[in-house]
């Protein structure tokens, strides 16, 4: 816990990477306490800034932002890709994954 806590990055960021390293049924109550009872927390956290507004407020018409990752389902693999304005979804079956594929 102490190596996570080093950069101080409050409550939230803290629960999750604890989250993301372990897990204890009291772990969340464990990092409150720690974070509560640390001096460069309590100074830093007054001087973070707002989190930004939701990024997808500034999307203005679709596709104007898209996710893709390829998923690999032995032996198929997909394109997926996914309209940041709508969330729209939209699964490709891919022939190979060398860039002239889409033909
Ligand atoms: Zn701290």
């Amino acid at each position: 816990m102490d190596l996570i806590h080093k950069s101080h990055m409050g409550m939230v960021k803290y629960k999750q990477r604890g989250r993301e390293v372990f897990f204890w049924p009291s772990v969340d109550a464990e990092i409150e306490q720690k974070v509560q009872n640390c001096q460069v927390c309590a100074t830093v956290q007054k001087g973070q800034p707002q989190e930004p507004l939701n990024y997808k407020n500034f999307l203005r018409f679709p596709f104007s932002e898209i996710a893709a990752n390829i998923l690999g389902f032995q032996p198929q693999r997909f394109l997926i890709t996914v309209d940041m304005y709508s969330t729209f979804i939209q699964v490709s079956k891919l022939n190979s994954l060398r860039s002239n594929c889409g033909d």
